[in-house]
């Protein structure tokens, strides 16, 4: 089986279909790569660049949305975008919680970052040729940050927030969108002359500066694991319900008192993301 991609397959499939609505819109998981991709070491710099097809020109983050593109050529991917939790428990367990509407179990975002990251440790060893790398490369840094926007793991019967209809300002939208789109995008345009690259900036400015002292926390996974997604789903259903859920109920009307006291958490979720997709890659790419 080739490493390489359907290159074909993949250009056709990231320019022609339209956008779902999996996790961050294309912007956040733009902004995770981009602050990852930074603090990648050598080893794992090269390793990406190696499994990353020609086309992406070494830059993850050009195909950090290609797992949201994938839906229909791998409809068994949906569920590994988000985390289902019993509605208003506001706390995760991956036996209760990780698991498809059959009842697979690992079958939800925190099993498909351990397995990716399972496979992307044969990279370089006699088993590599048993996966297609560089899928599991562009699932894993799309998953990590898909599982830090907080409505990914959200509650079963509202969908994580996909059956709250609310109004952003204005314009209808559903609750799930407004977190995957809707505060970043307002951000971009109102502080960012509508530039994501001035938002990964100050995001930057941010992890080397107020948050550098927490920076360290957010690489370490416990008992010497390469990936500890479970730690950050908890926190996660935490920020849900602290801030995703709270004040948002259906025909909410959501303006800058909601937009300004939940932009800094999602500017946090973002940077986390970036980080820990960058130290997992880094403990996988060790050598
Ligand atoms: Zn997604």
């Amino acid at each position: 089986m080739s490493n390489k991609i359907d290159i074909l397959t993949l250009i056709l499939l990231f320019l022609g279909l339209p956008s779902f609505s999996h996790g961050w819109g294309v912007d956040g998981h733009l902004i995770t790569c981009q602050i990852a991709q930074n603090l990648l070491t050598e080893s794992a710099a090269n390793a990406v660049k190696q499994l990353l097809p020609t086309f992406a020109d070494d830059d993850l983050s050009s195909l950090c949305s290609w797992a949201d593109k994938v839906k229909f050529k791998y409809p068994w991917s949906s569920p590994l975008h988000y985390i289902d939790t019993p509605d208003h428990l506001c706390n995760y367990n991956y036996d209760r919680d990780c698991k498809n509407e059959n009842g697979d179990k690992g079958m939800c975002v925190s099993g498909a970052i351990n397995n990716y990251t399972n496979q992307l440790l044969a990279y370089g060893s006699s088993f590599s040729s048993a996966y297609n790398l560089t899928e599991s490369l562009l699932f894993l840094s799309h998953f990590i940050g898909d599982i830090h926007q907080p409505l990914h793991v959200g509650f079963t019967s509202d969908k994580g927030g996909n059956a709250i209809d609310v109004h952003w300002y204005t314009k209808k939208e559903v609750l799930h969108h407004v977190w995957d789109d809707d505060i970043i995008e307002t951000a971009e345009e109102r502080f960012y002359n509508s530039d994501v690259e001035q938002f990964v900036n100050a995001i930057r400015q941010n992890i080397s500066g107020s948050w550098s002292d927490q920076v360290e926390k957010w690489q370490k996974c416990s008992y010497n694991k390469t990936s500890c997604p479970d730690v950050y789903a908890t926190e996660s259903i935490t920020a849900a319900c602290q801030w995703a859920y709270r004040n948002a109920t259906e025909g909410s009307v959501l303006d800058d008192d909601y937009f300004l006291s939940r932009l800094p958490v999602v500017n946090l979720r973002l940077a986390e993301g970036g980080v820990r997709l960058a130290a997992t890659l880094n403990r996988i790419f060790r050598q």
